[in-house]
């Protein structure tokens, strides 16, 4: 098998990373078999919070803020203010910012 470098989708943040001739053959070398899912920041982020003895909500929809993940820059779709969410919009459902989604109830 030749080695080149690849480009791989991050499943995290969706960004594309490259998966290097080096990183292959480290792969290799550690008997992984499977292709990395995630690009290095997004792999550190979640190590550390594994070893922060997280690991429960990860995926989404698990509801609630607070931890280290990481975080979306958004306009809140009431209040039009600028705030940081733990998951990624999808452009299909409005977002809010921490203050709104707290008190639950649009006001307008
Ligand atoms: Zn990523
Ligand atoms: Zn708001």
């Amino acid at each position: 098998m030749v080695f080149q470098d690849r480009t791989l989708v991050c499943s995290d943040c969706g960004d594309d990373f490259i998966f290097s001739i080096d990183d292959q053959q480290y792969h290799l070398e550690k008997g992984y078999t499977n292709e990395p899912k995630r690009c290095l920041s997004c792999r550190r982020a979640r190590r550390a919070s594994y070893n922060r003895g997280g690991g429960g909500g990860f995926g989404g929809g698990g509801g609630g803020f607070g931890g280290s993940r990481q975080t979306y820059a958004i306009v809140c779709a009431q209040c039009g203010k600028e705030d940081e969410v733990p998951f990624r919009p999808t452009g299909a459902r409005p977002v809010y910012c921490y203050d709104c989604f707290r008190s639950g109830t649009p006001q307008n």
